[in-house]
């Protein structure tokens, strides 16, 4: 592996003296990771330096064009003082199938793990150890090739970012009201739904500007605006009857990590989970005749979320007003893998040493 050169900050920041206060990404650390691309050479040049503004050329492809992706994970301190990292193979393994579908060069996944080691290890001191928080890890790509011409650029930057991050629950576990979007859909099939890049959350915006007092929109799929997709930044699932269903992978909805270990700790505790399509309307059946039991969103964030609520057209679907026992259960095994608190059964947990 090509070394990572280290320029140390010569002037670091204070660290963060309140947890309670962090929020997310609002504060970054006093490094971060950079790796150029370029035709013909490849990628090289890894490099750790002082947190900073860039300078780029005001023609770069990701300012016109949007030639980005990104992904998004978190270190913990774990009980005994370890550093954690939950699937991280797994991020580098989704960010490459995002460059293929934005034509960015592949990347090499085991690098990218050992990069983000090499960065976690420098600002280990940053990570927050109250409940729930932790350091949020953005590795990023971005176009850099300063031409206005349409096509897939000849330069990319890659980029390690980290902030110390508070917990996504104020106040504990709380069941969210989540709006269905009847108007504006987020990706269809075919389109760029399945990678993490910018542009899917740039069209999103504008319903979640519009859904006032609601945590996050439900998206629906973009052809017949029937079947339900993800929340926001969520993979979604229902626990109807004896079944877990969450929406199938077609093409539109991202693949997150968080659905993936939830189906896979699901199935090993003997559930019947079905990866398939699912109207709203079958939704609000089952909340009529009383089979919905539980709804909840998962992701890196807030890794599992239930929901209370959901408002469709003029209708409120009430799904529950506490946490559902399959939501608390899952919460609790996903944070306690991830914290080294209960025993890593699917060997997930990476350390940096
Ligand atoms: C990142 C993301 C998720 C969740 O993925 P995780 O890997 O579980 O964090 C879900 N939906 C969208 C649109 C996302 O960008």
């Amino acid at each position: 592996m090509e070394e990572i050169k280290v320029t140390l900050n010569s002037t670091p920041k204070p660290k963060p003296a309140d947890e309670s206060c962090l929020g997310f990404g609002k504060s970054f650390t006093d490094h971060m990771f950079l790796m150029d691309y370029t035709v013909g050479k490849g990628w090289h040049d890894p490099r750790i330096v002082p947190y900073g503004p860039l300078t780029l050329d005001p023609s770069c492809s990701v300012f016109h064009y949007g030639q980005e992706v990104f992904e998004g994970m978190k270190a913990y301190k774990g009980a005994n003082g370890s550093v954690r990292l939950f699937r991280p193979d797994e991020n580098f393994k989704r960010l490459n199938n995002s460059n293929e579908r934005m034509c960015i060069p592949p990347i090499d996944e085991e690098f990218c793990v050992h990069a983000v080691k090499e960065l976690v290890r420098l600002e280990q001191d940053w990570i927050p150890s109250s409940e729930g928080t932790s350091l949020y890890i953005r590795p990023f790509i971005i176009g850099c090739e300063p031409v206005l011409g349409v096509h897939p650029a000849n330069n990319y930057l890659f980029i390690i970012i980290l902030s110390p991050s508070g917990s996504y629950y104020a106040n504990g576990l709380e069941p969210v009201k989540i709006y269905v979007e009847p108007k504006y859909v987020r990706t269809v099939r075919g389109g760029t739904g399945y990678a993490k890049t910018g542009g899917n959350y740039a069209a999103s915006l504008k319903a979640q500007q519009e859904a006032k007092g609601f945590a996050q929109v439900l998206w629906l799929d973009g052809v017949e605006q029937r079947y339900v997709e993800e929340v926001g930044s969520m993979n979604v699932f229902f626990v109807i009857g004896d079944e877990i269903v969450t929406p199938a992978l077609q093409g539109s909805v991202l693949p997150g990590i968080t659905r993936k270990s939830c189906i896979e700790i699901l199935k090993d505790w003997g559930y019947r989970v079905s990866e398939r399509k699912i109207t709203i309307d079958e939704v609000e059946e089952a909340a009529k005749n009383g089979s919905l039991k539980e709804m909840f969103g998962t992701g890196t964030a807030a890794v599992v979320s239930p929901v209370g609520d959901l408002q469709y057209k003029d209708q409120m679907i009430h799904i529950s007003d506490g946490i559902g026992p399959i939501t608390q259960r899952l919460y609790d095994e996903i944070t306690g893998i991830q914290l080294g608190k209960l025993p890593d059964r699917f060997n997930w947990v990476q350390t940096v040493e």
